[in-house]
């Protein structure tokens, strides 16, 4: 059999899923002259296979060297090239011998790129091979697995700790040490149900982008977020003053940009040393509104900034906890100035304090 028809009826067939999408929602007459042509066997120039838009590569026997589509050229190309290559000619050179080659490769890059390869014989007329990349596959599979341990993690410590205390409370007849054992159990089931209420509304913001869409005034929104926050921080002597452009308005959603910069100011509090101060200031720009939200707390160490917004990343554990923070307070944020096509930047200096700066477009993409 002509190779192009093996590889055609390979590639029609389901080795890719592109393949298998296009045809089967395509009547025959509907499918493109060029996929016609390789079905056929008719009309099969040299650059046939760059036709197809899956990495391809076939070794017919009489030639020494294989013909790579350009798709896989695209694929290879940069750091990880020469590997690429080695990894192809040595799977066709293995399937040219009647093995029947399935792998998965990982070529560390930069970028990283992880590949499965799949190798056969093409009837004693050569060999064929088909690369898919499935880099993102992999990498969202691992985030998946990574995000369900953490949730366990996070949610199996305090309902322990409730068993714990209960158990421990069991038959106690010394009043002090029955309201002690109670309290704790108490900050307890607040901290799961506190990981639970932001684990939905990271949910939620990961799905809307948009609920409900207004033109909003910033200062207003400050002084919402500073009035909900005033009582916590005047406890430990720290001051929440608000600062810059008046009259500023913003296009959003006022509960999505309520709850980011109540995360944020919820952190300033957090991380502050009593007698801080807790700036929130927007600066309005052409184009665009800045809020910054800045305090003069324990700042955060050069290596971490860049994991800060990762979901359950912390840079001290225990203060976190201690705090009552849940790790996705950040996460949320990001979602967030993402959803209002904004972005987040982030400053600190250790033991001076950090500044969380959002910019977000004054007319959001919907
Ligand atoms: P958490 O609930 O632990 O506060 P976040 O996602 O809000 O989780 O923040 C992630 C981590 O970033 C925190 O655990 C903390 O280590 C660090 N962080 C966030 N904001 C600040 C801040 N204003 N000052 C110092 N560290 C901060």
């Amino acid at each position: 059999m002509n190779v192009f028809i093996v590889i055609a009826i390979a590639v029609l067939a389901g080795i890719s899923g592109y393949a298998v999408k296009s045809t089967r929602s395509r009547s025959q007459s509907e499918i493109p002259p060029e996929a016609q042509a390789l079905a056929t066997g008719s009309d099969l120039g040299p650059d046939i296979l760059d036709l197809l838009p899956i990495p391809i590569a076939v070794l017919l026997r009489d030639n020494r060297k294989p013909q790579k589509n350009r798709a896989l050229s695209r694929l290879a190309n940069g750091s990880t090239a020469i590997l690429i290559d080695d990894a192809v000619d040595s799977a066709l050179q293995r399937a040219l011998n009647g093995e029947q080659v399935s792998e998965t490769l990982t070529f560390s890059g930069p970028p990283q790129l992880i590949c499965e390869l799949q190798a056969g014989r093409l009837n004693g007329s050569g060999a064929y091979l088909v690369v898919t990349d499935v880099t993102e596959k992999v990498r969202t599979d691992s985030m998946r697995t990574d995000f369900i341990a953490n949730i366990s993690h996070e949610l199996k410590t305090p309902v322990g700790a409730v068993a714990v205390l209960a158990e421990a409370l069991l038959g106690e007849t010394d009043q002090a040490v029955v309201n002690r054992l109670t309290s704790r159990m108490l900050a307890e089931s607040e901290r799961a149900s506190k990981t639970i209420d932001d684990l939905l509304e990271l949910s939620q913001t990961e799905q809307s982008v948009f609920e409900n869409t207004a033109v909003i005034a910033v200062e207003e929104l400050l002084d919402s977020v500073k009035a909900r926050y005033d009582e916590a921080a005047h406890q430990r002597h720290i001051e929440i003053i608000i600062e810059g452009t008046k009259s500023t308005e913003v296009v959003g959603d006022r509960q999505q940009l309520a709850s980011a910069l109540g995360n944020l100011v919820d952190n300033a509090v957090k991380y502050s040393t009593d007698g801080g101060v807790i700036t929130l200031r927007s600066i309005a720009g052409d184009e665009d509104i800045t809020i910054e939200v800045c305090d003069t707390g324990v700042g955060i160490p050069h290596r971490d900034l860049d994991r800060i917004f990762e979901r359950f990343y912390r840079v001290d554990k225990a203060r976190s906890r201690g705090t009552g923070g849940t790790g996705l307070g950040l996460a949320i944020v990001r979602h967030v100035v993402t959803n209002h096509g904004g972005s987040i930047e982030v400053t600190s200096v250790e033991g001076e304090g950090s500044c969380f700066r959002l910019v977000l477009p004054k007319e959001a993409e919907q």
